[in-house]
C-alpha cells in the first residue's frame, strides 16, 4: 500500500481529499477562468521574483 502525500489545489490551497483528484476540483470548484487567472498571475510574479527576491531584507 502505498501513501500519497495529500495534494492541495495551487488556486485556492484548499487540501483535496485523498479520493479526489486535483483535476476533478479544478473543474468542479474553479471556473476556466479562474485556473487562468491563477496561471497568469505565477508567471508574472516568477518574472518580478527572479529580480526581486535577492533585494528581500534578511
Ligand atoms: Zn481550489
Amino acid at each position: 500500500m502505498t501513501f500519497d502525500p495529500p495534494v492541495s489545489c495551487p488556486v485556492c490551497e484548499e487540501v483535496l481529499e485523498l479520493d479526489r483528484d486535483l483535476e476533478e476540483h479544478l473543474v468542479g470548484k474553479h471556473t476556466q477562468r479562474e485556473v487562468v487567472r491563477y496561471v497568469v498571475s505565477r508567471e508574472e510574479r516568477a518574472e518580478i521574483g527572479s529580480v526581486g527576491e535577492s533585494a528581500a531584507p534578511n
